[in-house]
């Protein structure tokens, strides 16, 4: 029975003193439950999320990061800095970077293998536009995208790795995948996983959907057979909120 993974991405929000508050109202609305929660927070924040959430059921992760270990890259972090701090987690291949900051399949790849090299744990956009949905090429997309990031790794490796679906259309637009058509895409790319890696890799991978997730609809698209959670930004910039989305299945 695969567990839910509810991981907020803050983008680039939140003061390191206004994080720490966040974090103290934050972690005694969530220290019941069961489910595994993750902060993705910006760089300057991470140390202070890190002290505020310890002791706390609270995981912490960064939002980006460069495949190299260091070097001639200015304005670059690697997987080890990110690891030496104590970060857990890392979201890469969000589409936001891959629209403003040319990500791409390839880099995404280099990326997500680098993080394990550095016992991070990678969670993995994909996402078809709008265009591609209506053009109904949304399924060879996320595959093919799921396809290329995962090249190589290691079947411990494709367990390992979180996968967050998130139609671009639906990230910070207010509107959602149906509960039947986030299932049914999640459903695409587990069949992908298992055409490469097998039925038992695919079975204990996390997918979540991502996508204008909120306390309103949490309950009905995390209770789906194949949604393992959700990757939440805006609705994670507010606590009580966020909390509730944590807390759905209270
Ligand atoms: C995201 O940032 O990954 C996201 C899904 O954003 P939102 O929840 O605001 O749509």
């Amino acid at each position: 029975m695969r567990k839910k993974v509810i991981a907020g991405n803050w983008k680039m929000n939140m003061l390191p003193n206004e994080a720490i508050e966040y974090i103290q109202e934050f972690e005694g609305l969530v220290k019941d439950t069961k489910n595994e929660v993750i902060l993705c927070v910006p760089y300057i924040d991470l140390f202070y999320c890190l002290n505020s959430a310890q002791g706390t059921n609270i995981k912490i992760g960064a939002q980006n990061m460069h495949w190299e270990e260091k070097g001639a890259f200015t304005g670059e972090v690697s997987a080890q800095m990110l690891k030496s701090i104590g970060v857990e987690y890392v979201i890469l291949g969000h589409s936001e970077r891959r629209q403003y900051f040319a990500e791409t399949d390839e880099t995404v790849n280099k990326k997500i293998k680098a993080a394990f090299e550095n016992g991070l744990k990678p969670i993995v956009c994909v996402g078809e536009t709008l265009e591609q949905r209506e053009s109904g090429k949304t399924a060879e997309i996320i595959t093919t995208q799921t396809r290329l990031a995962l090249d190589g790794l290691t079947n411990d490796q494709v367990k390992n790795t979180i996968i967050a679906y998130e139609p671009i259309w639906a990230i910070g637009t207010g509107k959602t995948a149906t509960s039947e058509d986030a299932n049914n895409s999640i459903k695409e790319i587990r069949a992908e996983i298992e055409k490469n890696y097998g039925k038992d890799v695919a079975d204990e991978v996390i997918i979540q959907y991502g996508g204008s997730v909120k306390s309103a609809n949490a309950k009905e698209l995390f209770s789906m057979s194949d949604i393992d959670g959700g990757l939440v930004g805006g609705a994670s910039l507010k606590p009580d909120e966020f909390a509730k989305i944590v807390n759905f299945d209270k």
